[in-house]
């Protein structure tokens, strides 16, 4: 048996090997290591793959959310509206463009935006909502479109966990996650759904003009070379992720459900488990499982963890510690609603290794080793 590990993107890589190495190869060849048309290329494909929407490549999904914050025309001080149960990046941004970050509640069962808290949160000075689909499932987008409706609110979603996740609509209809707000962003860091050899990020927009501005910010706040129309930034995809990122976008679909796989595999062993809440998937969501999360009730869930490890089964936390209980947010300007499920579930989560070379003999090693823990 291969050592189990959270991701694998070693083994992965080798199974893509000859087409990822030929793809580096040729924009070494070419000498056009930023800007080569491999980006534009990729940028085009991944928009086709995301329902043709603008797709504008950037260094990182960190840098995605802050041009797509940029491009809104905030001021210093509008309130922006995102879950504190999420990866840091989501929250610093807001922080960062002096921005004021409010922290809402999380729905315990998909680990989203919670619509009511969401609705409690809105104040005179509330510009954005920042949905988060956490480990690869979608936020309740249709409630929360209707509520930025209602309020005249932006809507961006931070799609790094979810690349390839679907949202149904009531009325059937179906889209990408991250193109169903005003902007969707994403990261291409390696363990992501979609990973490169290196930082990426993109940003989605069906808004051409929102495009524009942000493809503009992205690069210096020019247009033209050398006219800087608006204080930007420098975020760049260089042609090498591009170009591995073109080859690895032909594989998400199958790498998706490889990972649903796995996450099959772990529901059947742990149903029913009086201590152990598996992942549930919204009748409005498909579940791409960045991350395979479960709750554990009534049990020491680190005690839990160090059980694995002795038993080399690598586990994580995801995350330790809630947005609004981080120490940089201390002393800033910063609003919470009640978030007493958001510290609940950080005492309860434990997230068990998914990824796209998962063997059948380390499946069974691993619940195995979970379900004894309980013995
Ligand atoms: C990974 C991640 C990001 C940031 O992406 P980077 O490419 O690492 O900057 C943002 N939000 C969430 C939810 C993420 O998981």
């Amino acid at each position: 048996m291969r050592p189990i590990q959270m991701v694998d993107t070693k083994t992965q890589y080798l199974n893509i090997k000859g087409a990822v190495d030929a793809a580096i190869g040729e924009v070494l060849d070419s000498a056009a290591y930023i800007n080569g048309k491999w980006v534009t290329e990729f940028a085009k494909e991944l928009g086709a793959y995301q329902g043709d929407v603008h797709t504008i490549p950037c260094a990182n999904g960190t840098d995605a959310l802050q041009i797509a914050l940029m491009a809104l025309g905030l001021a210093p001080g509008d309130e922006v509206i995102t879950p504190s149960f999420t990866y840091i990046a989501t929250t610093e941004v807001v922080a960062l463009l002096r921005l004021k970050p409010v922290f809402v509640e999380v729905d315990p069962d998909t680990f989203c935006m919670h619509p009511e808290a969401l609705r409690k949160a809105i104040t005179p000075k509330t510009k954005v909502i920042v949905p988060v689909h956490l480990y690869g499932h979608s936020a309740p987008m249709e409630e929360i479109l209707q509520i930025a409706q209602e309020h005249n609110l932006r809507v961006v979603e931070d799609n790094a966990q979810a690349i390839g996740c679907s949202y149904t609509f009531s009325d059937g209809s179906t889209q990408k996650t991250g193109t169903l707000g005003d902007v969707g962003t994403t990261s291409f860091y390696p363990s992501k759904n979609l990973g490169a050899y290196g930082d990426g990020g993109a940003i989605f927009t069906r808004d051409a003009d929102l495009a524009a501005q942000m493809k503009m910010i992205a690069n210096h706040g020019q247009q033209k070379r050398y006219y800087h129309e608006r204080v930007g930034c420098n975020s760049r995809l260089d042609s090498v992720q591009a170009a591995i990122l073109r080859v690895k976008l032909q594989h998400l679909d199958a790498y998706n459900q490889a990972r649903q796989k796995v996450a099959a595999y772990y529901n059947g062993a742990f149903a029913n488990h009086p201590n152990i809440q598996t992942p549930v998937v919204a009748p409005y969501s498909t579940h791409v499982y960045h991350q395979y999360t479960l709750i554990i009730n009534n049990a020491d869930r680190d005690a839990l963890s160090k059980h694995l490890a002795d038993h080399q089964v690598p586990s994580m936390i995801y995350y330790p510690v809630p947005g609004h209980r981080q120490p940089m947010f201390t002393g800033m300007d910063i609003a919470c609603g009640d978030l007493t499920v958001t510290d609940w579930l950080t005492e309860r989560v434990i997230s068990l290794p998914v990824h796209t070379e998962m063997e059948e003999e380390q499946l069974e090693w691993i619940t195995r080793h979970v379900l004894n823990f309980f013995d």
